[in-house]
């Protein structure tokens, strides 16, 4: 139990802020609120509504170990079963009466003389906590391209992270811009009801099978019963995916052995269209970019109401898109598949640290973190899923869960000493140097993606594989100095 109670502000009611309050909690740390701007909980599992929406890792380890879910109704859930799921976890957990709806933190001020956090929110009002937790994601704030006439447009156009389902696409011309994660999922969905869809690649993804499969009342039955079945379906893909990052960071051969796989699963989909297949097969590393699961992108793509665009853009029209070889699309209605801001971390908030520290002057070159987790100069600040924590290939999850871990072991640590702490400038800079050393040569650096950030380092990954990040990330004292 704790020594004296440790006020804990945690930002963002996704994946990442349950995590932590949980762990805390089970700690007997229960003086924490949850902030979260939104009306709902979730994050991006509430935000992400689009057609077709689901988790491109198997469920069965695309959620918390100590919370294992018998009742998924397949192997990889769509999004309503994950927000489901989200909300039985903050139920289960007692989380509800820790999350304040509504409060969207815009400046979080660290009190040098009272050791403590001013968290001052959009609609004015403030609080002042011992620890402050950003658990905002690295995928919440779409990105719209840079291109000529983005504005002129005008027909209804809206991004996949912020659907609208106002809009009727029955029988539409729809532009597509974007071949990522998402696109590759909202494409199947609704080409069946729009009227023509011009998909615009810049870069095409590699895709292998997705192996879904419908859970059935008796599967349901039986992963209840019998709990050890559930968990060897969990250690089954994290064996599966573990292997991608071994692929990416450990071997060639593997890696070759992936994009086989990846070339036959491609070229039989695409068959049924004489040269798709030549414009949808990658010609960077692969693994550098997010590898997909898929098995009906491709075949959609083969549809005859289906153009894929593969000449650059030029401009966006009043009436569609304009491509560099001068020829016009015209769209009814575009969406936007473009991801998301991924490399400027805990923005638009304004942090500033001990000594009035401004966290995104010091990160102005890119953010870097001990472990993801810790900033020098800014005591009592910890993040989920914050630079160089995201995996090629694996489950956010199993991450969260061991920087959750951290939290714990560091707020048990505050509450019995009382004496914040920030980590050692060395050793955080030690830590960036060795993890950038490992990403210089790694295959995130063979290609340009939403990993790296402007100046081309890459902030988001982790160099390794997941389990080697649940190993070392863990909290020391000694990594640390008492903030007087
Ligand atoms: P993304 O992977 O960043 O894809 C963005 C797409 O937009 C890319 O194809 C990109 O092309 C294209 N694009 C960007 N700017 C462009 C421009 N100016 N002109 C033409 N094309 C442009 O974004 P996302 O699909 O939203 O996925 C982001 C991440 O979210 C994923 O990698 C994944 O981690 C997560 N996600 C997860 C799931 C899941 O199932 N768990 C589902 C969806 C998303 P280039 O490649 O050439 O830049």
């Amino acid at each position: 139990m704790t020594d004296r109670s440790v006020s804990i502000a945690v930002i963002g009611s996704g994946f990442g802020g349950l995590a932590a309050a949980i762990e805390l909690k089970k700690r007997g740390h229960d003086d924490i609120v949850i902030l979260e701007k939104a009306d709902g909980i979730g994050g991006t599992w509430r935000d992400n509504t689009y057609p077709g929406a689901a988790c491109d890792v198997p469920s069965p380890f695309y959620s918390y170990s100590f919370e294992p879910y018998p009742v998924w109704p397949h192997r990889f859930s769509r999004q309503p079963v994950i927000l489901d799921y989200i909300k039985h976890v903050a139920e289960k957990y007692d989380l509800m009466r820790h999350v304040r709806l509504g409060a969207e933190v815009v400046r979080a001020t660290y009190d040098d003389e009272a050791r403590t956090w001013s968290v001052e929110l959009g609609d004015g009002d403030s609080l002042v906590v011992d620890v402050l937790v950003s658990a905002v994601g690295q995928l919440s704030r779409p990105s719209y391209p840079d291109i000529p006439g983005l504005g002129t447009f005008e027909g209804p156009n809206f991004h996949s992270a912020t659907w609208d389902h106002d809009v009727d696409l029955k029988g539409k011309r729809v532009a597509v811009i974007g071949t990522g994660a998402s696109a590759i999922q909202f494409v199947p969905a609704i080409q069946p009801e729009v009227g023509h869809l011009s998909v615009f690649q810049r870069t095409p993804p590699y895709l292998i099978p997705r192996f879904d499969r419908e859970f059935r009342p008796s599967h349901h039955k039986v992963f209840e019963k019998v709990p050890a079945t559930l968990l060897a379906e969990r250690g089954a893909w994290y064996t599966v995916t573990e292997s991608l990052s071994v692929a990416w960071v450990y071997s060639k051969a593997l890696s070759k052995v992936i994009q086989a796989v990846s070339k036959r699963h491609m070229r039989k989909q695409a068959a049924g269209k004489p040269g798709l297949f030549e414009k949808i097969w990658p010609t960077y590393q692969i693994g550098c970019k997010r590898i997909l699961f898929s098995s009906d992108y491709v075949p959609a793509l083969a549809q005859p109401n289906v153009d894929l665009v593969t000449e650059g853009i030029a401009e966006i029209t009043p009436t569609g898109v304009r491509t560099a070889d001068g020829k016009e699309h015209p769209a009814d209605v575009i969406i936007w598949g473009t991801g998301f801001k991924a490399t400027e971390f805990l923005a638009p908030m304004q942090v500033a640290g001990a000594a009035g520290r401004d966290l995104h002057t010091e990160w102005k070159d890119g953010a870097h973190a001990y472990y993801g987790i810790s900033v020098p100069g800014f005591p009592n600040l910890l993040m989920m899923y914050g630079p160089n924590t995201n995996t090629g290939g694996g489950s956010i999850i199993y991450f969260l869960e061991a920087q959750a871990r951290f939290l714990g072991d560091y707020v048990d640590h505050l509450a019995a000493t009382r004496r914040p702490l920030a980590v050692r400038e060395d050793v955080e800079q030690a830590f960036d140097a060795e993890v950038q050393e490992q990403l210089s040569g790694s295959v995130w650096s063979a290609c340009s993606s939403w990993y790296r950030n402007a100046n081309g380092r890459i902030t988001t990954n982790w160099p390794l594989l997941a389990r080697q990040y649940r190993a070392q990330a863990k909290f020391d004292p000694a990594d640390y100095e008492v903030v007087s």
